[in-house]
């Protein structure tokens, strides 16, 4: 039997509630599908600050290094916003383990569910039926690490400068692994870049074309950033995968965060191969929610989600993967929301976090036994 070591760093804020949930729902689908997790819980953000004076203490970088995976809940909050910028713990922690691992690849699907379109501020005719996209961005290169980097007096006057550059390695590799997303999926790729203005868009784009020769099934698109920007907003629909680089993929996502309806329902990862697997971290697209933390109400499925992403993509458990996000998708079409996604329409029920773990826990029970009864 299969047994992976997970880094569980639950953080701040939401994070430790949401956290619970994720853990409970990964307990039920490890027994159904014949594998073990060796979790290993270490503090991490402000718990990190607090516990050993870092945002990222030593042994919390080092049972990431034993790990097969980060399951990450979320940091910072009031508490710590007082400290120097660099040792708050967003940037103390996530940063540094996104650089510690190299880990270029971020994942964010941004799903509207068909039954949630009136939380998204979007009109109803243009998302009806929900949407479904998934956005893959450069996480390491471009304009955000890009040198040289300045700000100060130059000839007199104060200017700041940032350089965006791109090689072609760093946009192959994201390249590849956005054509094999696609073809798990409705094979249709549009690759977002600024190649009307930005040489290293127009690396981007050649070496884009490039690869498509290599995935003959997927059918590849372009679109300028700008453009990209505005169709998300006039008809989402339209996307399945995007690729784009780091600066345009920050914003593009939390647009797309923006118009799915809430923060609680959206999971990501952000990947890096070791040997032959794909380490990740796997987080939701959320902070640490200070204005809600402690009351129980927080919504636990960006999380629970969140670990799903960790089955499909370090753990290749994909049938539990799929198993995760069918579970979700149930308790949500019977009705199950946490406050962030209540609208007031008949039908909902409104429960609080570990009231939405159990009806996805109860989805899963559900399909345990329709697939045992069909096999029988
Ligand atoms: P936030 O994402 O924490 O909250 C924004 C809004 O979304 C809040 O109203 C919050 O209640 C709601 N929300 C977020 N997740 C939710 C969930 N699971 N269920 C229900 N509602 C949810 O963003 P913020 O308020 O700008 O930041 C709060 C803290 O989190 C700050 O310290 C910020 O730096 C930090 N932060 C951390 C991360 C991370 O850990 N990756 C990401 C973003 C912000």
């Amino acid at each position: 039997m299969s047994t992976y070591r997970v880094a569980v760093l639950a953080g701040d804020g939401i994070g430790p509630e949401v956290m619970h949930e994720a853990l409970r729902v990964l307990s039920a689908v490890e027994q159904k599908y014949g594998f073990n997790t060796q979790r290993v819980e270490k503090p991490v953000g402000g718990a990190g600050i607090d516990a050993s004076g870092k945002a990222l203490p030593a042994d919390t970088l080092a049972e990431c290094e034993a790990a097969d995976a980060i399951l990450f809940g979320s940091v910072g909050g009031p508490k710590w916003e007082n400290l120097p910028p660099d040792e708050r713990p967003e940037r103390g922690a996530l940063l540094p383990l996104r650089a510690h691992f190299g880990l270029y690849a971020n994942l964010r699907p941004g799903v509207c569910l068909p039954e949630l379109t009136a939380a998204s501020p979007l009109k109803d005719s243009l998302i009806e039926g929900g949407f479904d996209i998934l956005c893959v961005r450069e996480l390491t290169g471009g304009m955000y690490f890009g040198q040289p980097k300045f700000y100060g007096e130059r000839e007199g006057e104060l200017i700041g400068l940032d350089t965006m550059i791109y090689h072609r390695h760093e946009v192959e590799r994201i390249g590849h692994l956005a054509f094999r997303a696609a073809q798990g999926r409705s094979h249709r790729l549009c690759s977002v870049d600024k190649a009307n203005v930005l040489s290293a868009s127009v690396l981007w784009r050649d070496v884009m074309t490039e690869l498509s020769a290599q995935y003959p099934d997927v059918q590849l698109s372009h679109m300028y950033v700008d453009n990209a920007a505005m169709q998300l907003v006039r008809n989402p629909g339209q996307f399945d995968v995007i690729v784009t680089e780091n600066t345009f993929g920050d914003i593009l996502t939390d647009e797309m965060a923006m118009i799915c309806g809430s923060l609680g329902m959206l999971p990501s990862a952000s990947l890096c191969t070791r040997g032959n697997k794909t380490f990740g971290l796997y987080e939701p697209s959320g902070g640490s929610a200070p204005d809600i933390a402690g009351q129980g109400i927080a919504n636990p499925i960006a999380q629970i989600l969140s670990m799903g992403m960790m089955l499909r993509h370090s753990f290749g458990q994909v049938q539990a993967a799929d198993a995760v996000d069918k579970a979700v998708r149930a308790a949500i079409s019977v009705g199950f929301r946490t406050r962030d996604l209540a609208t007031g329409s008949p039908g909902e029920r409104v429960v609080d976090t570990a009231a939405m773990g159990d009806a996805v826990l109860d989805a899963l029970e559900q399909q345990f036994n329709l697939v045992n009864y069909q096999h029988n």
